[in-house]
C-alpha cells in the first residue's frame, strides 16, 4: 500500500539531509510520497522535487512557518505552496534575516547566563539556509557547553526557558494568511504542543484547513483526539515524522507513514483552490 511522510526537514533549515540524501532515505524506507517542510524557507523544495522525479518519489511542496502567540510557538505547515513565487521568496528572505538577528539576541541572553558561544559556531552549522535554535543547540553540544540537544532546550532554549527570545515571529493569523496568499493549504503542525483546544478552534476560524493528527510524538490517544477534532470541524488530516536527519537521530524518516489517500485528499483540496 502506498504511504507518505509529510513532515521532513533538509539542510536548507535545521535538518542534516541534502535533497539527494532525503530521496535516498525515502526510497530506503519505501515511501511513495514525501513533503519537504523546512522552517520559513522553500529553498529545498525544487531540488528535492527534481531528484524525486528521477527516483519515482513524489514530492509535495511545503513549508513550516513559525508563528508565536503570547510567547508560545505555533507551527503552521503550508502544503502545495507556490514555492516559485518571487514575492513569497522575498518575504521569506526577510524572515531569514530576522532569524539571524534573533540568534544574536539568544546568544546575548546565553552570555548573561554565563554560557559563551560565538555566533560563527552556529552559522557554521547552518551553512545552507535558515538558522534556528537547533543549530544553537548543536553548537552548544559541539563546544561541550551541554551534553545533549535536549539538555540545551530544557535548560536554555525552549519557549519556557530563560534564553528564549520572543517577538520575532509572525502571528498564527499572519502565517495562515501568508500560506493562503501563495496558494498553500494551512495545516496545524504537531497540535499536541499547543495544549489548548479552544485555541485550535480559534485557528480554524482564522482559516486553518488541516491538522497533523499523525505525528511522531503523539500517543494513540492524542492521534485519536485530533482525528475526532478533524472530523468535527471538517479538517484535512496529515501526518509526518518531523525527521531532521542526524540532528535528531532518534526521529527516523518514515517512522510515521500515513495512507496515501490522505495525500489524495490534500490534492483534491489544492484542485478546488485552483477553481476558486
Ligand atoms: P526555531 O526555528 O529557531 O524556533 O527552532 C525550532 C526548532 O527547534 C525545531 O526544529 C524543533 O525541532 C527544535 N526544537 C524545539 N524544541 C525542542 C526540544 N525540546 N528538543 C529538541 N529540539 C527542539
Ligand atoms: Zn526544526
Ligand atoms: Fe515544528
Ligand atoms: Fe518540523
Amino acid at each position: 500500500m502506498k504511504s507518505a511522510d509529510l513532515h521532513l526537514h533538509t539542510f536548507f533549515s535545521d535538518g542534516t539531509y541534502s535533497p539527494l540524501q532525503l530521496i535516498e532515505e525515502a526510497k530506503r524506507v519505501d515511501l511513495s510520497a514525501i513533503s519537504v517542510v523546512d522552517h520559513d524557507t522553500v529553498l529545498g523544495v525544487e531540488p528535492t522535487l527534481e531528484i524525486g522525479k528521477e527516483n519515482g518519489i513524489e514530492v509535495i511542496p511545503g513549508i513550516e512557518l513559525t508563528s508565536e502567540y503570547n510567547g508560545t510557538e505555533i507551527h503552521i505547515l503550508g502544503y502545495f505552496i507556490d514555492h516559485k513565487n518571487t514575492e513569497l521568496i522575498e518575504k521569506l528572505d526577510c524572515l531569514k534575516k530576522m532569524r539571524v538577528e534573533r540568534i544574536h539576541k539568544i546568544l546575548a541572553k546565553l552570555k548573561d547566563l554565563k554560557i559563551v558561544l560565538e555566533a560563527q559556531r552556529v552559522f557554521d552549522i547552518a551553512a545552507h539556509g535558515t538558522v534556528g535554535r537547533l543549530h544553537i543547540a548543536r553548537a552548544m553540544v559541539k563546544e561541550k557547553l551541554v551534553d545533549s540537544v535536549s539538555e540545551a532546550f530544557a535548560r536554555f532554549l525552549s519557549d519556557r526557558s530563560p534564553a528564549y527570545v520572543a517577538g520575532f515571529r509572525l502571528t498564527p493569523l499572519e502565517a495562515i494568511k501568508m500560506i493562503k496568499k501563495y496558494a498553500g493549504i494551512p495545516v496545524l503542525a504537531h497540535p499536541y504542543t499547543i495544549k489548548n483546544d479552544v485555541f485550535v478552534s480559534e485557528l480554524i476560524k482564522q482559516g486553518l484547513r488541516g491538522i497533523e493528527a499523525y505525528y511522531s510524538e503523539h500517543t494513540q490517544g492524542t492521534t485519536n483526539f485530533y482525528l475526532d477534532l478533524a472530523e468535527k470541524f471538517d479538517l484535512l488530516v496529515t501526518g509526518g515524522s518531523d525527521c531532521h536527519g542526524n540532528a535528531k537521530p532518534q526521529v527516523k524518516i518514515g517512522s510515521i507513514k500515513i495512507p496515501y489517500d490522505l495525500v489524495d485528499k490534500l490534492k483534491n483540496e489544492k484542485e478546488s483552490l485552483k477553481n476558486l
